[in-house]
């Protein structure tokens, strides 16, 4: 296959939606699959957006997600600078091309008037297009339109409308008439270009050869054609991402339909393989029923052809499911030791006290009910700090109200469970001693498990689920488990009095 060199092209607006990090991962798979080149370029034409710190984050993302860039920032590479703001006066040498192909010209015309054609147009119900308001100056020498951009008019394209038709990777064969062809700007005020310029002189002299991008840019993709035409340059191939959709209802996924940023996703304990297989499945499969990928089985399974045209609904729910199952097989895989580092800073404040051998422990009995790492917050607070022992979660327990138990036989219950735990000394605390004796409390006491276990279970950690109680209680610790019971055996007490 022909070698892919394609790019990744932010704005560094601050926000990192799911939807840019997809448009990143297509195209870095296209490019290793075939020893291309994946490029990262920064378009920052646009100072009104521009956000303090937001091209860090693009890279600590991308690096996050194992996606490393051939070239670009921190990088280098033979045709930066990678920052459009540094190459103005490329996008300039470019736009006095066009000037001297007769297909550029300094517009003079200010906004009001402008206003007043679109206005116009509007009320006469027909398409507002620039080009039918061409202004005379449209047609000076190549060194009147130089002057008049040096002093401050913008320049714009001359477009030559007429059918077009190409083909897109994903979208199929298109054509356009006409009428969505104008005289777009390619230098604004300001001096610096606009993206429908600039990428197009960008892709070219980094060499591109395959472009992909959200679908929101295929209504002006004729423009693109005029200008490669104009430049008489070969256009890459163009590749369409179909939007990602809201999780309810027909629309583009926004801000507002609870999709967070991949930077909250991480913070909130997403792991980057979870993500990578997930945005890489939103709009693509392999035609198998295959859910879970690795980065290496994507670089084998991969391909544009199979991108689906239509929009992917996001679902965060098979997104943190998705998780669950990376934790899982990462766990297994790399084993407790290996996969701890990746859990610090997720624990409750109270682990902070605790040594790592002992929070290792409890992560091997708990990964596998997790979804995300900041789950270990909640589920594992237990371990590390002292439940308050409220009667009433005892009292209240379903098992337990079912079962039709008093206070006196709770308490009861407790004494007995406690009496034959505390036959365990610390050396013989271990997994297996507790389910015999856990077992054999069953058969003295004639109680179901989920109403003995249930009680115990609430007794040392307060919380309705946990994992398997001999499991709890191993890692707890025998004068953590005894304390608790006993604790928990008086709030029964002077709860009856
Ligand atoms: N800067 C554009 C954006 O952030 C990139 C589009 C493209 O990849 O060409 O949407």
């Amino acid at each position: 296959m022909k070698e892919i060199i394609t790019r990744f092209a932010p704005s560094p607006t601050g926000y990192i939606h799911i939807g840019n990090v997809r448009s990143a991962i297509y195209p870095y798979l296209a490019a290793r699959q075939t020893d291309g080149k994946f490029i990262l370029r920064i378009e920052d034409t646009d100072q009104a957006r521009y956000v303090e710190g937001a091209t860090e984050l693009i890279m600590e993302t991308l690096r996050w997600l194992g996606l490393e860039w051939d070239e670009g920032p921190e990088v280098g590479g033979e045709n930066g600078p990678y920052f459009q703001t540094e190459r103005k006066d490329i996008y300039q040498d470019w736009a006095k091309k066009l000037i001297f192909k007769g297909r550029a010209y300094a517009d003079p015309t200010d906004p009001e008037t402008i206003q007043k054609y679109r206005d116009e147009d509007n009320a006469k119900k027909i398409p507002y297009l620039y080009r039918n308001h061409r202004p005379k100056e449209a047609d000076l020498s190549p060194a009147g339109i130089i002057s008049l951009w040096q002093k401050g008019a913008p320049i714009r394209f001359k477009a030559d409308p007429k059918p077009r038709s190409w083909h897109d990777e994903v979208m199929g064969d298109l054509s356009a008439g006409p009428e969505v062809q104008d005289d777009i700007i390619l230098i604004k005020k300001d001096g610096l270009p606009t993206y429908n310029f600039a990428h197009i002189v960008d892709d070219f002299l980094m060499n591109v050869n395959m472009v992909a991008r959200g679908v929101e840019y295929l209504p002006s993709t004729p423009n693109y054609l005029a200008l490669y035409e104009a430049f008489d340059i070969e256009r890459p191939l163009l590749v369409s991402l179909p939007h990602i959709l809201a999780p309810t209802g027909n629309k583009k996924l926004g801000k507002r339909d609870g999709a967070k940023s991949v930077t909250e996703y991480r913070a909130g304990g997403i792991l980057p393989e979870a993500m990578l297989n997930y945005l890489a499945c939103l709009g693509w499969n392999d035609g198998t029923e295959q859910e879970i990928y690795s980065k290496s089985e994507l670089l084998e399974k991969f391909s544009i052809s199979r991108i689906q045209n239509s929009g992917a609904r996001f679902d965060e729910t098979k997104l943190l499911w998705m998780n669950g199952q990376w934790i899982r097989k990462l766990v297994t895989e790399q084993g407790i030791d290996e996969f701890f580092p990746r859990t610090l800073g997720f624990w409750p404040k109270s682990a902070d006290a605790y040594e790592d051998d002992y929070k290792k422990r409890v992560l091997a009995i708990i990964y596998d009910r997790l979804k995300t790492l900041s789950d270990l917050r909640e589920m594992t607070d237990y371990f590390f700090s002292d439940p308050k022992i409220l009667p009433e979660m005892i009292l209240e327990n379903k098992f337990l109200k079912k079962a039709g138990l008093s206070e006196s036989d709770l308490e009861a219950l407790l004494e007995t469970s406690l009496s034959d735990l505390e036959t365990l000394d610390d050396s013989s605390w271990t997994e297996e001693n507790l389910k015999t004796v856990l077992n054999s409390l069953l058969e003295k006491t004639g109680r179901k498990p989920a109403e003995l276990f249930s009680l115990i279970r609430i007794a040392v950690s307060f919380a309705p689920f946990s994992p398997a109680l001999d499991l709890t209680l191993s890692v707890l610790g025998r004068e953590t488990t005894l304390a608790r019971l006993r604790a928990a055996k008086s709030s029964l007490l002077l709860d009856g009095e």
